[in-house]
């Protein structure tokens, strides 16, 4: 293990211990805001593509309704047409004229049932269409809903976590300046550590494995730790560092000692 040489070890540690706590802390009110913040820009994504599918989906539907109305239009007059070909054809005495005229009614006829068929066609797949569009429309509601919630909830967790995470930031400015007024190696030492490390733990409690023996294990990597480190740092007069992973390490109840006199 390595041990950095401090005068009054005792006090700085209880520094570092506070500072560290006050980390931790931080950490934890960040923590509470998750990862709402990524779900809603997820949700939003999701929104998008829906808004462009119920989009396509609405003009097709549109495009078809305006293929039906023509049709029925058109239908509409060859109906005409068809009645006057018949008046025609009841009245024409010329052979050749005559089967003019029928040949255009029997075409007349055909087109009429062929637009019947499309038309037909045409409003299945309107309904399809119309099926497909309502439950895009449906899901994007419902997304925009979740959506509007998730945000709701963010905006409650940031009032309660903007104010805290001040708060912390404030006191560790002020304890981080104690810190580097009186050790300022030990608060570079500390700080480049604690950039480093998960979650800030740049200082951890060891861990006691088995009471009997002593067994004692680095709380940051888990590291199994010299036994006598743990009767060392209840002495509290110098500043040890994990070997392994680089964080300081204390005694656990002097940790909480600490710990506990915070506010
Ligand atoms: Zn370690």
């Amino acid at each position: 293990m390595t041990a950095v040489e401090v005068s009054q070890a005792q006090e700085l540690l209880t520094i570092l211990i506070r500072l560290q706590v006050l980390y931790n802390r931080l950490h934890h009110v960040r923590q509470q805001q998750g990862d709402l913040p990524f779900q809603i820009e997820d949700l939003q994504a999701k929104a998008m593509a829906l808004k462009h599918e119920a989009n396509e989906l609405a003009e097709q539907v549109h495009r078809i309704e305006h293929e039906i109305r023509s049709l029925f239009t058109s239908n509409e007059s060859l109906r005409d047409q068809q009645q006057k070909l018949q008046k025609m054809l009841n009245s024409i005495r010329n052979e050749q004229e005559f089967f003019r005229v029928k040949n255009d009614l029997e075409e007349t006829n055909l087109t009429i049932q062929r637009n019947i068929k499309t038309i037909s066609r045409l409003q299945k797949e309107l309904s399809e269409k119309q099926a497909e569009l309502d439950a895009k429309q449906n899901a994007l509601a419902e997304t925009q809903e979740i959506i509007l919630d998730k945000e709701e909830k963010l905006r409650h967790v940031l009032q309660i976590t903007t104010a805290q995470e001040e708060k912390l930031l404030e006191r560790i400015r002020t304890v981080s300046e104690e810190l580097q007024m009186k050790n300022p190696r030990l608060y570079q030492l500390f700080e480049r550590r604690r950039r480093s490390m998960r979650e800030s733990k740049a200082l951890v409690p060891i861990l006691c494995i088995d009471q009997e023996s002593n067994m004692v294990a680095c709380g940051g990597c888990y590291r199994l730790l010299p036994r006598q480190l743990h009767w060392e740092l209840t002495q509290r007069n110098q500043v040890y560092i994990c070997e392994s992973c680089g964080r300081f390490l204390v005694d656990a109840s002097f940790f909480e000692e600490v710990a506990s006199t915070m506010e």
